[in-house]
């Protein structure tokens, strides 16, 4: 079959890397990406690269110094507190290798690396249909023909539909995205340390994480019915803060300080596709990334994952074997996610657990003595 014609549905992580690898090897990847320019809305918090995915990848991509440049090895922190405000653990380790680098500065990153015009920007892909000569992409107005469409359009991707019925689940815990700015926030900046900090307590958490140019993100998250955290969704700041501020009554007047103070940014409810998510290869039509298997945050991996899944399809698309070199893409990408999403479900459950902060505390222990 013809690979020529390759669509990227999607310019996230994993999207803007695959076109990047892609345009390396000599082929001309049209990226479709429904945000009308880069900037139109917030990218969201901090990320750390890990060495053998997210830094592995942007070497592959030839843009390692970029990602250095770009990157604050410095913000590598770990902070546990009980809802009581004792500080149980506090590392800061400059041998660990997990570089926080802005969502906004890494998409930067991508996007500056790209033949111009490689992203169609305020192109929402809203129907692919297959024809006898590969699949036809269709959006508002528009229409065009590729050999190969790939799904990097997360969470609620519309290709994924053309090679799965599974669909993401509400994990039974929501976020509430908060901002600071450390200069206007100075309790938060000490509670938070050189990385993130954890505050845990029955079936609740405050997190809070440093990001670049003097900005923190925080979260509230607690276990909530998908229809509550539909209705959080529309409401309005002030009643956000007052129904948080029922939920973590009790809590140290230290840490409530993060709902009290912070701007608020959104509500997010977590979903996950199922542990193991796979498919019936088929051909000219694949996925990356969280469209083939998002899970929650509490792995840190998502954008890991992304990011390499993007170098081994690239890979795939570009070698001799043709759709079988996709098909065994698939099968590893399917199984290295499974790990970490197996991962992420634990973490999640071990922060917003009845028991507290304790199964967390054994977590960071166990991380620090590599059991
Ligand atoms: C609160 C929160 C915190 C997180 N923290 C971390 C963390 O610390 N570490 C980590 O590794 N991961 C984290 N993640 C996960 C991480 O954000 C994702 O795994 C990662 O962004 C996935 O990249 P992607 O390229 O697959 O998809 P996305 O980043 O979701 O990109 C998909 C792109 O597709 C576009 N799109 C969607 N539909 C269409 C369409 N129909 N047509 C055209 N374009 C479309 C979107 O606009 C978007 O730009 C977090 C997630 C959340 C929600």
């Amino acid at each position: 079959m013809a690979m020529n014609r390759i669509a990227i549905v999607g310019g996230g992580p994993g999207g803007l890397l695959l076109a990047r690898l892609l345009q390396r090897r000599g082929r001309s990847p049209v990226v479709f990406e429904r945000d009308t320019h880069a900037e139109e809305r917030p990218q969201g918090g901090s990320l750390d690269l890990h060495s053998r995915t997210g830094q592995y990848a942007m070497r592959q991509a030839g843009l390692e110094s970029a990602f250095i440049a770009a990157a604050r090895p410095e913000d590598q922190g770990d902070r546990l507190y009980d809802s009581d405000g004792a500080l149980l653990f506090d590392r800061d380790d400059p041998t660990d290798d997990r570089p926080e680098i802005d969502r906004t500065a890494l998409r930067g990153i991508l996007l500056d690396s790209l033949l111009p015009d490689t992203v169609r920007w305020g192109c929402r892909v809203a129907g692919i249909a297959p024809g006898a000569d590969g699949f036809v992409l269709a959006g508002d107005g528009w229409t065009e023909r590729f050999d190969v469409v790939v799904g990097a359009d997360g969470a609620w991707s519309r290709v994924r539909p053309l090679l799965s019925n599974a669909e993401p689940a509400y994990e039974g815990v929501t976020l509430v995205e908060l901002g600071f700015d450390v200069a206007r926030h100075p309790t938060i900046s000490m509670l938070t340390g050189t990385g993130k900090m954890f505050a845990v307590g029955d079936n609740r958490a405050l997190i809070t994480q440093r990001n670049g140019f003097g900005h923190i993100r925080g979260y509230a998250g607690l276990r909530l019915a998908e229809a509550t955290a539909r209705e959080w969704q529309a409401s309005s700041p002030d009643q956000l803060r007052q129904a948080l501020r029922e939920d973590f009554a009790g809590w140290a007047p230290m840490l409530r300080e993060v709902i009290e103070t912070g701007d608020v940014i959104g509500v997010r409810p977590l979903y996950a596709m199922p542990v193991a998510h796979r498919w019936q290869s088929r051909t000219g039509v694949t996925l990356l990334g969280d469209a083939a298997h998002l899970m929650s945050p509490f792995s840190g991996e998502g954008v890991n994952l992304a990011l390499a899944d993007a170098v081994d399809l690239a890979e795939a698309l570009t070698s001799d074997g043709g759709w079988m070199s996709v098909t065994r893409y698939e099968e590893a990408m399917s199984m290295r996610a499974a790990a970490s999403a197996e991962g992420a479900a634990r973490g999640l459950n071990s922060v917003f657990s009845p028991e507290g902060v304790a199964p967390v505390l054994e977590h960071y222990r166990a991380r620090v003595s590599g059991a």
